[in-house]
């Protein structure tokens, strides 16, 4: 049997209306919901990133500043951009995009957002909140995970779901997101990484397998139970002169491979991708209000 495709691009445009619907509510109110981002250099990948998220709070009626700092600014100027954002009630969201230069110390600039305005969930104490399960702002990629699986018709609740990555930024969240209470979790949890020994005597026994590793295709079907969700975090470049830009983008999931095994499947591109904008525009609305007290 072939496995129903999660269509992220879909659930992304339900959850951007809702986003729309929060903000249009919160403006009624005299609250004008208002993300910057800041840029440090000259990375494509990340211009392209900052460009759809602008593109994104456009759609979404969400006021938006871009700031591009020099790659040789120094972190003392970032900081001091920083601070002055903390400082303005008119803002409601800061997003410095990584990675940053290599004389940044990223940890140093992420704990210097305002816990209120970390629209990335990243800051120590909303990762300490999001552990012991107090609301808080949540790290995009994985917060749109059980959206994808339960607006697909999936329940979570009792499954086994086993997580390949321990990063901060997926692995790591996505596992306190999992074991929470609450239909959009309720999990038993499992993570996996590189130190691992018998990797697929574990993913073999997911009902929900989520792949955040970075290896192109690595996930095959051996690794997988009959009938599983399985959730490709991966986006991957491999060279592929075949294709215009000479390359394409491939999950960390071997789809064609996988797909005749799991019960559920999201495609790279137009699975996760899409929702990590999507939950960063709910993020947005969140933070405004409870800025505000709403
Ligand atoms: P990291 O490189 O930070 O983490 C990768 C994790 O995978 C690590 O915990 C590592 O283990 C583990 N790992 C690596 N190799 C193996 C292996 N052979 N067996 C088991 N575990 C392994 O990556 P990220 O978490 O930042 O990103 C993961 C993927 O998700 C990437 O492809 C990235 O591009 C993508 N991504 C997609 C996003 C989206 O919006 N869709 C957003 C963010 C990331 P160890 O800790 O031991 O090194």
């Amino acid at each position: 049997m072939t496995a129903k495709i999660i269509d992220g691009k879909k659930i992304a445009e339900e959850i951007r209306q809702e986003a729309k619907l929060e903000v249009a509510e919160l403006v009624k109110q005299g609250i004008q919901p208002c993300l910057v981002v800041i840029l440090v250099g000259e990375n494509p990948a990340s211009k392209a990133y900052v460009g759809s998220k602008v593109r994104a709070c456009q759609e979404t009626g969400i006021k938006s500043l871009k700031i591009e700092m020099a790659s040789n600014a120094s972190e003392a100027e970032l900081m001091d951009e920083i601070d002055r954002l903390n400082a303005d009630d008119t803002v409601h969201g800061i997003l410095v995009q990584l990675p940053l230069p290599h004389h940044m110390d990223e940890e140093r600039v992420t704990e210097r957002i305002s816990p209120a305005k970390d629209v990335d969930g990243f800051h120590p104490e909303n990762v300490g909140k999001l552990s012991i399960g107090i609301d808080c702002l949540t790290p995009c990629t994985p917060s749109g995970i059980p959206e994808l699986i339960t607006r697909s018709g999936i329940s979570m609740s009792g499954k086994h779901a086993v997580v390949i990555g321990r990063s901060n930024i997926v692995g790591k969240p996505m596992m306190n997101i999992l074991v929470q209470k609450g239909a959009k979790a309720n999990c038993t949890v499992t993570c996996c990484h590189s130190g691992t020994d018998h990797l697929a005597n574990y993913t073999r026994q997911a009902d929900i397998l989520i792949a955040a590793i970075g290896v192109p295709e690595f996930v095959t079907s051996e690794m997988v139970k009959e009938g599983a969700t399985v959730i490709d975090v991966g986006i991957n470049r491999v060279e592929d002169p075949a294709h215009s830009r000479g390359y394409r983008l491939v999950g960390d999931v071997d789809f064609d491979d996988v797909k005749d095994t799991a019960g559920a499947i999201t495609p790279v591109p137009g699975g996760v991708g899409p929702m990590t904008v999507a939950m960063l525009m709910k993020n947005t609305a969140k933070a405004a209000r409870l800025i505000h007290n709403h």
